[in-house]
């Protein structure tokens, strides 16, 4: 692990089965408390669902740039630092008026990423930009709806006698957008994986904890569910 290389780690992470880096987010989410392994493919199954059918809805063969501008979103470039407390960021959505910013160190950070021999081949694009505004896309189209997609999967976090405490995560309209921009531009994986190119251009040792803490996340569950049903625990870091 030490030395592996980017494109060792985008294939390692790509060839492990689709679902299960929108399973690891869910897994991740901060707020996903204690759900099982059921409720986690459950909510990740609901998102990806809901992100290949907002695309689906949308005409075929257009650019995310023309789709914003047609939804009447506009696309700008930020310089900001995209660095923040340990957080790197690359694009946001704002409403009011609604707007996709995109951070251009972010974007030269994953192009450069994408320029690695064998790495664009893997995502299935050689540019973060139509990516990343499609992925800003779904956000705009979730948020336009009377509930949103987080909304409409809330969980139970807290429970005191007839007290139920919902919440809802993040992680679920992140993995539909996903799904959404892999959908509308034909990528071969979900796009959470340009994160990991994100991370590498910052610090490669990141980059390899990131593929680390997925691993440990997912392959223990390969080994144990070989047969149906039943409940499995996930031996997290083992
Ligand atoms: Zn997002």
């Amino acid at each position: 692990m030490t030395d592996a290389s980017l494109y060792e780690l985008v294939r390692r992470v790509a060839s492990v089965e689709p679902d299960a880096l929108p399973r690891w987010m869910v897994g991740n989410d901060r707020y996903a408390g204690r759900l099982d392994e059921s409720e986690i493919s459950r909510l990740a199954a609901a998102a990806l669902t809901d992100g290949e059918g907002a695309a689906r809805t949308l005409p075929i063969g257009k650019s995310p740039e023309a789709l914003a501008s047609e939804l009447g979103i506009s696309v700008e470039y930020a310089d900001a630092a995209i660095d923040v407390a340990g957080h790197l960021f690359s694009a946001d959505y704002r409403l009011k008026p609604p707007r996709v910013r995109l951070y251009r160190r972010a974007l030269a950070a994953i192009d450069r990423g994408l320029a690695e021999p064998g790495v664009a081949e893997i995502i299935g694009t050689a540019s973060a930009q139509p990516v990343l505004i499609a992925h800003e896309i779904y956000h705009h189209l979730d948020l336009a709806r009377p509930t949103t997609l987080a909304q409409r999967h809330r969980i139970t976090s807290f429970r005191l006698g007839p007290l139920h405490l919902k919440t809802e995560l993040p992680s679920l309209a992140e993995i539909a957008a996903g799904r959404f921009a892999a959908t509308l531009l034909g990528l071969h994986c979900h796009p959470k994986l340009l994160d990991l190119l994100l991370l590498w251009d910052s610090d490669p040792e990141w980059a390899r904890n990131w593929v680390a803490a997925f691993e440990s996340f997912v392959l223990p569950l390969r080994r144990t569910c070989g047969g149906e049903g039943g409940a499995h625990r996930i031996a997290m870091g083992g």
